[in-house]
């Protein structure tokens, strides 16, 4: 079946047929380091992870470019405020990136440009945007003049009108329109700056996509993606200036976005101070647990942050798990009796539904969610053949190797041990649960004996209870 994604210019889901049979070109707008990334940025992240390795698993070579913002306004305030060199801050945030990405299982890029190696580059399509009379500079800054470019609000649909009354753009005597943005920002005392034709300087924040996905991809690239929020005017800028430095030339064909991971329902946003960062949430969950969590929903549907749902997410994953566990166990022991012939046929079955199913959910948007569904169909056909028939057989091998490929074309590892050393016990995880019901219920009736009394003999077992907003927690030290 062919590959159908929904694309933000054209608002429908449409067959992709990439620029270049059997290559796919792909730039996503990575993270602006000047902290360590956040569950929401871990989103975006993990989505354009699971795409591309979607589109490796179809066949597909694919070059994936994904860029650090590491200079700008909020690098150069947070270096300040610490007293750090911002460039330097920017490089320590890039190196914690990298750690951060390997717990959450995802690949590194083909390419990871920075902006601040792209200056030179930025500067000659910031002349040549000058050249054709569709930028301009003031006292060392330069503007791109989005009434210059007819098709300027093509991707989100809005005309400069409804721009300017939508938007608070505050009056700037130096723009010719409101609207227009910078591409090169001359430099204020004590920031860091380069040189330039129009002086000592530093470039706005649009133009360093235009030149890495050009430079790294050329014009006319497959897929272009990043968060929700970057639809304007991060992207809307980049097609304006790109597609004006080409003359009219298309710069990617496919845009994509995923929705936002929420708190309460608001946006997860470093800037309203209301999200959790990835490095902290690996201090309760394993990585695969915060990737299988953010898989679990479609990337084009929004998605709160709950405890309870990464707990619920945990205990899937296990499921999942358990299924390879057991029949790896099983593949280890010699038959005994014979596996009914019929009853293997059934998993052989079984593993290429599984795979028709996972691959129509994915074709259809890389709809992960759905997907889901299969590999939790064939691990409950796994779970009930080895009860009857704990031996090696052909068809177990079938269903153990498709349930464990097709996780991986998601980049869920089912070896990992999801929840410390308890990983796979099941048995243990349903006496926790009625330990803590029966405390629960203790509390309830305000009975603290009980309550501490299980507590502190579940501590001096090794396992230690976090009373949290969701309930109790219990992990194994
Ligand atoms: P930033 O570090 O803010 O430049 O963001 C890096 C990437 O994460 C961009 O592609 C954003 O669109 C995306 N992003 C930021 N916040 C969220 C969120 N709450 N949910 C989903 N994606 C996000
Ligand atoms: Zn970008």
């Amino acid at each position: 079946m062919s590959l159908r994604l929904f694309n933000t210019m054209s608002h429908q889901k449409e067959e992709f047929i990439p620029r270049e049979e059997g290559k796919v070109a792909m730039y996503t707008c990575g993270p602006t380091v000047y902290n360590y990334f956040h569950v929401g940025n871990g989103r975006m992240l993990v989505v354009f992870d699971m795409i591309r390795r979607y589109l490796l698993y179809k066949g597909y070579d694919v070059t994936f470019v994904q860029n650090f913002t590491d200079i700008d306004d909020k690098i150069i305030n947070r270096g300040n405020e610490e007293g750090m060199d911002p460039l330097k801050l920017a490089e320590k945030y890039i190196e914690e990136y990298f750690k951060d990405a390997k717990a959450l299982n995802l690949m590194t890029a083909s390419i990871h440009p920075k902006a601040t190696d792209h200056i030179p580059e930025m500067i000659e399509i910031i002349k040549g945007l000058e050249e054709s009379g569709l930028a301009y500079a003031v006292e060392g800054d330069v503007y791109f003049a989005v009434d210059k470019l007819p098709t300027y609000g093509k991707l989100s649909g809005r005309t400069l009108e409804d721009m300017q009354a939508g938007a608070r753009v505050e009056v700037e005597e130096r723009k010719h329109n409101p609207m227009d943005f910078a591409l090169w920002k001359s430099a204020k005392p004590g920031e860091p700056y380069w040189e330039s034709p129009w002086g000592k300087g530093r470039p706005g924040w649009h133009i360093e996509c235009t030149a890495m996905s050009l430079k790294y991809l050329g014009a006319g690239f497959d897929i272009h993606g990043g968060g929700g929020d970057l639809v304007f005017p991060h992207h809307e800028n980049e097609i304006a200036q790109s597609e004006g430095y080409l003359h009219g030339e298309t710069f990617a064909r496919y845009w994509m976005h995923n929705a936002f991971l929420t708190v309460n329902q608001q946006k997860m946003s470093k800037s309203l101070g209301n999200f959790f960062t990835v490095r902290e949430i690996l201090e309760h969950f394993p990585g695969e647990v915060i990737r299988f969590y953010l898989l679990g929903t479609h990337y084009r549907s929004p998605l709160d942050f709950d405890d309870e749902n990464l707990r619920m997410a945990q205990k899937g994953l296990e499921r999942l798990q358990t299924s390879i566990r057991l029949a790896d166990e099983a593949l280890g022991r010699q038959v005994e009796k014979p596996v009914d012939n019929a009853e293997d046929q059934k998993l052989i079955v079984a593993a290429e539904e599984a795979q028709r199913e996972f691959e129509s959910a994915m074709d259809d948007d890389f709809n992960s969610a759905l997907a889901y569904a299969s590999l939790f169909e064939l691990g409950k056909v796994i779970n009930a053949h080895v009860q009857a028939y704990p031996y090696n057989s052909v068809g177990l091998q079938k269903a153990r190797t498709a349930l464990w490929e097709l996780a991986d074309v998601l980049g869920i590892d089912l070896a990992h041990p999801a929840n410390n050393a308890e990983a796979g016990n099941e048995k243990l995880d349903q006496v926790m649960d009625l330990l803590l019901e029966v405390r629960a219920i203790a509390r309830k009736k305000k009975d603290w004996e009980m309550s501490d009394l299980i507590r502190d003999r579940l501590k001096d077992l090794g396992i230690v209870l976090e009373d949290t907003p969701q309930g109790a927690r219990w992990t194994i030290k």
